[in-house]
């Protein structure tokens, strides 16, 4: 007893010395990768909850973080029959809370000490007894995972008090169960989160339901997917506030009450069981938003379907751990007896089993250890309080359920979140997008068509009214200096004749004066008026001069205006040109969007997809199946079989590759875009994946488009995904042949003669090891540098790679030692002639497990026909024999070369020559 204090101390000493709340993972591993969630409200509290936060947030890797079941310890205080009955007696436990410590005493000089996450006195108060061993667990559901919280402990010593105490009449009474709700409640959003509750007992095996107390012969359904357990038949209520939930707790209290009642027995030979599940929607998250900046390609690079998040609470009231009396004094059979018992008592196994890391962990024994599978050994973060009294009289149960607390704080769980896409609502949204693009585009081509017409009429309409103002504008002065010009004629006219008239009269009259005054008064006369009237003719000149001028002035206006007109035309038509461009343009944007939308549909088919393999692959979680372990590239494959045909997920990939077509996947292979490319040819080699699909793909010559993608693509991603799905396709053997008449050996070996990157080796070296185990192929696949480009591939160095190539050479020397035997071959091994025993004997004794072991029964095969031994006693090969004979753990291996030696006579004369012991 007394190393029991020690052992409790090893376990703890990962931690620090500094006072940690339960929640502080303790191991460091947890931190790798971590990536900060988004706080929630919670966060803010008390210091006990302190780097919670951090370890959920470490707790985001996908292959989950180590999270040990944290275990409190809650003395209760004496109560009056013990203060009475004891009074002489001390106390049999002594608390040192600031050590974590606990002390059983055995007698007055002798205690066993034991050491726990915490330590809670009777002073403990019920807020923090809800902080240290409630609060972190309820952080860790709001952030998806999964949560319990439990009670062990005596009859009497404060399990119910603990978790259950409504603290109706004294707040600060109120037990984990109604602080954990008040919490959750704070943290969601009702408007888009789900909480629900179910609340049920289990007794004798039955499972009844609280809410309902009718509905008592419940049963669990395991997910042969994923694992997780649930209760259909359950009553599952929505809370909406904190009422509604303490309204439920009442009934379900009192329903646990008549229930017991009417089975004769006590609430404390039951289970209460309450389940939370709060589901939450990640929002922000790189959510596209498109459509307003009109970013198509963002949109399609930065397109996630939302995420949920379903985390559970499920907090457990055990019965009493007391025994029961076998006697049946309480009105029960021996059998009634054990069954009561048997969900405790298979809970107590299982803890022992996980704690001693034991390989059998009796989950299956009882409906209480099934529903709790998650809780230890399982994803969920677990704390568990023990309860017990101080009654010296209780000395053995108390001292069995510290024991039960101990084993417990051994058990190691892998927290896991979550989490779910959430691809309805996805498609939801890229349906509302792609609606609401084709609208606008509509519109726009719309507006744009009739903006053009208008235009069109109206430049039209100005250049025919400045004709027509022009011509009129023309016309009129033509008009006006015509009437102008003739007025003047008709003026002058006049004027000469009346001069004329006016020199004849006055000829006439002075026919008989003196002529020569006559001459000069004459000459006066007319002189004058000559003067006159040229002036006149002079000042009509200047007013024609002055009306042309402002004519011609007038005739430029109206050129210049014309002028202006015509360039507005012009510049109307190049209006016209440039809504004919940004027409052309949106004809563009609108042919590049639905590029993406083929992109879009097959990155959701991509995405479906690898939702699919994770949940494959989450749903292999922890079992054997390391990167490393045997065959892992066919087991990778076969277990991308479906499982369950009838879920979800899988119908709405049936479906969308239905609605796409398999035709139009393999056409995308063709696609001029890269990208579009890696998307189509990723879906085929997903789909080539699953057996069913393979035959629909060669038929529909999808095999003759991988291979030519390895033949014209320059992308390693397209060469790496490609070679995959030919490896998956070449597990067939009529594939197989197909794929030699297509050249496939060329190709590959040629793609792995430039590759560089070890994943795309692994695909090519494992697609040829498939095609090594074909016993008709054997010559062609040589002939054509299969083996050569194998040894070739060693290059890389990388364990993956390594292994298939050691996994392909074993499979062409089984099938050429089958050949030997039946007679079909005969002569050396072509592996020989090629050069691979250098190869093989180096790697005979790899570190790799995997591949040690394809090398060792690569030699045995060979050394089975004596045609081959000279050249494996030269090369080496003898010695790796006779020790695979030795030491190979692998019995039927080691008797396989074991006889091998013994039946060749040339092995057999060396050994003896060399004296080697066997
Ligand atoms: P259990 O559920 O383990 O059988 P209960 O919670 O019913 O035990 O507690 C038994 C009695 O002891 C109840 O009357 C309860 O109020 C009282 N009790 C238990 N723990 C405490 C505590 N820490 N402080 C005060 N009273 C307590
Ligand atoms: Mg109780």
């Amino acid at each position: 007893m007394a190393n029991n204090f020690r052992n409790g101390s090893s376990h703890r000493s990962s931690l620090t010395k500094t006072d940690r709340p339960l929640s502080v993972n303790s191991n460091a591993k947890g931190a790798v990768k971590s990536k900060p969630l988004p706080a929630s409200g919670l966060r803010k509290s008390s210091p006990a909850s302190l780097g919670s936060a951090a370890a959920a947030a470490a707790a985001k890797d996908d292959a989950g973080v180590l999270g040990r079941v944290r275990v409190a310890v809650r003395l209760r205080s004496r109560n009056e029959e013990e203060m009475v009955a004891d009074a002489d007696f001390a106390d049999c436990v002594e608390l040192q809370p600031e050590l974590k410590r606990l002390k059983l005493r055995k007698n007055n000089w002798d205690a066993d000490t034991y050491e726990f996450d915490e330590v809670l006195t009777e002073f403990a108060s019920q807020k923090r007894v809800y902080e240290v061993v409630a609060k972190p667990v309820v952080e860790s559901v709001l952030d998806g995972y999964n949560g319990t919280i439990m009670a062990y402990g005596q009859t009497g010593t404060g399990k119910t008090y603990t978790l259950g105490r409504l603290g109706e009449e004294d707040k600060a009474s109120r037990g984990i169960m109604v602080r954990a709700m008040e919490d959750i409640l704070a943290d969601v959003s009702l408007e888009t989160d789900s909480l629900t509750v179910s609340y049920l007992q289990l007794y004798m095996e039955t499972i009844q339901d609280l809410l309902d107390p009718s509905n008592d012969n419940i049963s669990i359904v395991e997910d042969p997917k994923t694992g997780d357990v649930s209760l259909p038949g359950a009553n599952v209520v929505e809370i909406r506030d904190q009422q509604s939930f303490m309204e439920l707790l009442r009934i379900g209290e009192a329903n646990r009450f008549a229930a017991n009642t009417k089975l004769n027995t006590t609430s404390s030979r039951s289970h209460a069981i309450l389940m939370v599940h709060v589901k939450r929607s990640v929002e922000g998250r790189d959510i596209a938003h498109s459509g307003e900046n009109g970013n198509g390609t963002q949109m399609v690079k930065t397109l996630k379907p939302p995420i949920v998040r379903k985390g559970k609470l499920v907090v457990v009231d055990l019965a009493g751990s007391e025994r029961i009396d076998k006697s049946g004094s309480e009105g029960h059979t021996l059998e009634e007896a054990k069954s009561i018992n048997l969900s405790l008592s298979a809970l107590g196994k299982c803890i022992n089993a996980l704690a001693e890391g034991s390989s059998h962990v009796p989950v299956r024994d009882s409906k209480l250890t099934r529903l709790l599978r998650d809780s230890f050994g399982g994803t969920a973060r677990t704390s568990l309080v023990v309860t017990i009294g101080p009654s010296p009289r209780h000395r053995g149960e108390t001292a069995s359920t510290i024991m039960f607390g101990q084993r417990a704080m051994k058990v190691e769980n892998m927290l896991k979140l979550k989490e779910e896409f959430d691809y309805k609502s996805l498609s939801r949204r890229l349906d509302i997008q792609l609606d609401k693009l084709i609208v606008e585009n509509e519109r726009k081509q719309k507006t744009f068509e009739d903006e053009i017409e208008r235009i069109t009429i109206e430049a039209q309409n100005r250049i025919s009214e400045a004709e027509r103002n022009y011509e009129d504008a023309l016309e009129k002065e033509r008009l006006k200096y015509q009437k102008d010009y003739m007025e003047s004629i008709k003026k002058l006219e006049e004027k000469w004749i009346l001069n004329q008239q006016k020199q004849g009269s006055e000829r006439i009259m002075s026919g008989s004066k003196d002529y020569s005054s006559d001459v000069a008064s004459n000459g006066k006369d007319s002189m004058a008026s000559v003067v006159e009237e040229l002036a006149e003719v002079k000042k009509l000149l200047l007013k024609e001069t002055k009306s042309r001028k402002a004519a011609e002035g007038e005739v430029n206006n109206l050129k210049s205006q014309v002028a202006q007109w015509k360039r507005s035309e012009a510049s109307g038509n190049t209006e016209i040109l440039k809504l004919r461009e940004m027409l052309e343009d949106e004809t563009q944007q609108k042919n590049k969007l639905e590029g993406e939308i083929a992109i879009l549909q097959s990155q959701l088919l991509q995405l479906s997809f690898e939702a699919d393999e994770t949940s494959k692959r989450l749903d292999r979680g922890g079992s054997a199946n390391g990167p490393g372990s045997l065959d892992s590239l066919m087991t990778e494959v076969r277990n991308q079989q479906p499982k369950d045909s009838g879920n979800g997920e899988k119908a709405s990939i049936a479906k969308l590759f239905e609605q796409v077509g398999l035709h139009k996947i393999l056409s995308l292979l063709e696609a001029e875009d890269t990208d579009v490319q890696i998307h189509a040819v990723k879906v085929v080699a997903n789909l080539a994946s699953e057996e069913l699909n393979q035959a629909k793909i060669v038929e529909a010559g999808g095999l003759s488009s991988l291979l030519m993608l390895l033949r014209t693509s320059e992308d390693e991603t397209i060469h790496r995904v490609a070679a995959g799905a030919i490896a998956n396709l070449a597990m067939n053997e009529t594939n197989q042949e197909l794929i030699m008449t297509q050249g496939g050996i060329r190709l590959l070996s040629m793609t792995a003669a430039n590759a560089e990157d070890p994943q795309t080796l692994r695909m090519i070296a494992g697609a040829i090891a498939n095609l090594c185990g074909n016993d008709k192929l054997q010559t062609k696949l040589r002939g054509e540098g299969g083996i050569k480009a194998l040894l070739g591939m060693v290059r890389c160095g990388h364990p993956d790679v390594l292994a298939q190539v050691a996994r392909g050479i074993a499979n062409f020397a089984k099938c050429e030692s089958r050949a030997s035997t039946q007679g079909t071959k005969t002569g050396k091994s072509l592996l020989i002639e090629d050069g691979a025993l250098s190869w093989i004997v180096q790697n005979a004794n790899n570190g790799a497990s995997i591949i040690r072991r394809h090398i060792e029964l690569a030699l045995c095969h060979l050394a089975q026909h004596e045609v081959n031994a000279k050249d494996m006693i030269t090369g080496g090969a003898l010695w790796e024999l006779v020790r695979i004979s030795q030491d190979c753990s692998r019995e039927d291996i080691r008797t396989l070369a074991h006889r091998t030696l013994t039946s060749s006579p040339a092995f057999r004369a060396e050994i003896s020559r060399l004296r080697i012991e066997r």
